[in-house]
């Protein structure tokens, strides 16, 4: 089928897009189509003026005063947030530290509490590289033996791969929901129950799947997880990470960070750590409120639409750029990195190409933003609160004319970097 035809029927799904009045509500960039807002989501209007009123009234004329209504944020974000996007019961959820932070904490905490026949960590291989170095140090600094699995580089961790590598020595696997690179979605409760018939904690980073995959972390037996809120909400660039501790384990464990916004009786100022027995022990010092309000809005913004229709919107994303792939991209030399059912990936897709990373600087000249991994990898983002269906026919279609005009397998232009 041709571009017009394809244009044509993009414009149809982006008139009955439910979605459509959403991202009137974030600011979008006259002369660019923004495929990578699985890297950084665009910035929602009410986060200006919820910055702009944290600057000018709580912070300007309210000064240290702010602080009895900026103590409790990160707990109460982070029930908003468990809420509407996590399948969190409140009080389990906190707004802290960065994703990589957060991931040190939570394995740490699960290592340190280990019995010593538990010497053992799995990770994988394809995992994302903080998820990976974490594990590496605090191996390497705790003595554990870290065993990396290589799940299918398509349709990622499954639990019969992960199975192999489950003894009763595994104290902690880390796992990501949404794969970074092939967006493939892993089945948590399967995950989880196979750890659980070893005896392991599984600690998942859902950095990749908030606000686009309806999670469910109560019901799906989860222990811990971690994720970041700038990618797909949308928290702006820096955002602070959420955690989750499942609440019969919070007076168990122990993090290594011994901060004051873990103290119990904070303001006695006492002379020992003494940590609370809820989600604030896994809280560590004074926490970024101006990042926390900009969140906050951020998450009202999404929270209206509603997780269920986002997830929607990017399953019919996903599928229209699947079918442009296979319509335009196969003759033009490129494969299929992601799982080709909706249902088992995020709100990305991956094509490989011989000339990915020359290709993705061209499209960039052209204003479509999309993003490169190493070593062959273009990840087209479709952030449902903010993606048009216009966007991705006209994102995938220059990238097949570009690949056209460059013969597969040559050089990169000069200074293309
Ligand atoms: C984006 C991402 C991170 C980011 O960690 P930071 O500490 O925010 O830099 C971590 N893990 C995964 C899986 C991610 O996708």
């Amino acid at each position: 089928m041709s571009h017009d035809e394809q244009l044509a029927q993009a414009a149809r799904l982006d008139a009955q897009d439910p979605l459509a009045e959403l991202a009137e509500s974030f600011v979008r960039p006259a002369d660019r189509i923004y495929l990578d807002g699985n890297s950084l989501g665009m910035a929602p209007r009410a986060a200006m003026g919820r910055a702009r009123q944290l600057i000018e009234q709580e912070w300007a004329t309210g000064l240290v005063g702010s602080w009895d209504s900026w103590l409790d944020l990160p707990l109460r974000v982070g029930d908003r947030l468990g809420s509407d996007f996590l399948g969190a019961a409140p009080g389990q959820v906190a707004i802290s530290d960065s994703t990589t932070v957060n991931l040190f904490k939570l394995a740490a905490a699960v290592l340190d509490g280990s019995p010593r026949e538990r010497r053992v960590i799995v990770g994988d291989r394809g995992n994302f590289p903080t998820d990976r170095y974490v594990l590496e140090g605090l191996a390497a600094s705790r003595g554990f033996q870290l065993r990396s699995v290589d799940f299918d580089p398509v349709h990622g961790p499954d639990a019969e791969a992960l199975s192999s590598a489950l003894d009763d020595r595994v104290a902690l696997v880390l796992l990501s929901q949404v794969d970074y690179r092939s967006s493939a979605l892993a089945d948590m409760a399967a995950i989880n129950r196979a750890a659980a018939a070893v005896g392991a904690r599984v600690l998942w980073d859902l950095s990749h799947a908030a606000g686009v995959v309806p999670i469910r972390l109560d019901q799906d037996g989860c222990d811990l997880a971690v994720g970041c809120t700038y990618k797909y909400l949308a928290g702006g660039p820096g955002a602070p990470a959420f955690l989750y501790v499942r609440r019969e384990l919070q007076p168990q464990l122990r993090q290594p960070v011994w901060g004051w916004f873990g103290q119990r009786d904070q303001f006695l100022m006492g002379p020992h750590y003494q940590p609370l027995d809820d989600v604030r022990r896994y809280l560590t010092g004074t926490p970024p409120i101006l990042g926390l309000r900009v969140l906050e809005a951020s998450l009202e913004v999404l929270a209206a639409a509603g997780v269920e229709a986002l997830r929607a919107k990017a399953e019919q994303l996903t599928d229209f750029a699947v079918g442009l792939f296979d319509l335009w991209l196969v003759e033009a030399g490129f494969q299929l990195t992601s799982p080709r059912a909706a249902a088992s990936r995020g709100a990305h897709i991956g094509v490989s190409h011989p000339d990915a990373e020359s290709l993705c600087l061209r499209l960039l000249e052209r204003g479509v933003i999309t993003d490169f991994r190493q070593p062959d990898r273009i990840r087209l983002g479709m952030a449902p609160a903010t993606t048009r269906f216009r966007d991705v026919c006209e994102g995938v279609w220059s990238l097949r004319q570009l690949a056209l005009e460059v013969p597969a397998g040559s050089a990169p232009p000069a200074g293309g970097g």
